[in-house]
């Protein structure tokens, strides 16, 4: 049976239980709104640990000032059910004054700097900062052995190992993959914003990775070659704005000039439709990128 818990103190005395009994405990930490990506990863979860959490949070620090934090969807009956059915045991779901009851003018802040500054670091001011507080506060809390993070998101399952590195946090961060809809589109809680006509055309998201991938394999080793595969697929729809196309380092996001052998490059992308922004990835080299 699935049990819903609002604080800390809850969660903890549930966590010390599991580890008298040496059940490995496993954290799946997400915004709400889910669906069958962040099944996956409850599914993966519950598949290697004793005691399963989903953490459902829509994190105020993560969000810019214009960005969408009130209109995030929030769903939470239906979360419920699908983390249940994944086999969840425990749903973490506090109030925002319960993770930050101080002025946050006065409050601690976790900072990764290097790899929080690129791509959706310098287009989202702050954003990572934010996410690396929550999870930080959130493995103080859960105190697991093992986090699960989607490849979707690919600069933020890194920057979180680097910041368990660092901070020698005693938890083991898995990397799943990303689930897709058919027409290859990477799920996510925000594409329920695209209407019909961009909802079509945000498949070329996938189609632009996967061309970039193609040329890899077909051997081309110029980077701006494949950055300009990228763009140019992008392009092809009329609705689709670009934030970033970028070939880049699958280790330390650094823009690549060349793909070279034996170092994993990864694609990235950020693009617009109307007001709702899409981000994906795609490995563009042999060696599997996720656990
Ligand atoms: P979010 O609720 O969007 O913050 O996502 C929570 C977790 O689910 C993050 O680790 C995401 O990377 C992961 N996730 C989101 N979408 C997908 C997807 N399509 N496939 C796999 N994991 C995903």
């Amino acid at each position: 049976m699935l049990r819903v818990f609002k604080t800390p103190a809850e969660v903890r005395e549930e966590v010390r239980q599991a580890k008298r009994q040496e059940r490995r405990v496993g954290v799946v930490p997400t915004m709400g709104a889910l669906h069958d990506g962040h099944v996956h990863l409850i599914e993966r979860a519950r598949e290697e640990c004793g005691l399963v959490i989903v953490s459902i949070f829509v994190n105020p620090t993560q969000f810019g000032p214009n960005e969408d934090y009130s209109r995030y969807p929030r769903t939470f009956e239906a979360d419920l059910a699908r983390c249940e059915a994944a086999g969840a045991d425990i749903v973490f779901a506090p109030e925002a004054p319960t993770l930050y009851p101080r002025d946050p003018s006065r409050m601690t802040f976790v900072e990764v700097p290097r790899l929080s500054n690129v791509l959706e670091g310098a287009i989202r001011p702050g954003h990572f900062r934010g996410v690396t507080t929550v999870v930080c506060k959130l493995f103080a809390i859960v105190e697991p052995d093992r986090a699960y993070f989607g490849a979707k998101d690919f600069q933020q399952q890194l920057v979180i190992r680097t910041m368990a590195r660092d901070l020698d946090l005693a938890v083991e961060v898995r990397t799943v993959e990303t689930v897709r809809e058919q027409d290859g589109l990477a799920m996510s809680s925000r594409n329920r914003y695209l209407d019909t006509e961009q909802r079509r055309a945000s498949s070329i998201l996938w189609r632009a990775l996967t061309a970039a991938r193609e040329a890899v394999a077909n051997g081309e080793r110029d980077a701006n070659r494949v950055r300009q595969v990228l763009t140019g697929t992008i392009q092809l729809e009329g609705a689709a704005v670009l934030d970033y196309a970028e070939v880049a380092d699958a280790e330390t996001l650094e823009r690549l000039d060349v793909i070279a052998p034996g170092r994993l490059a990864v694609g990235l992308l950020a693009v617009r439709f109307g007001a709702t922004r899409l981000i994906d990835n795609l490995l563009l080299t042999e060696k599997p990128g996720c656990d």
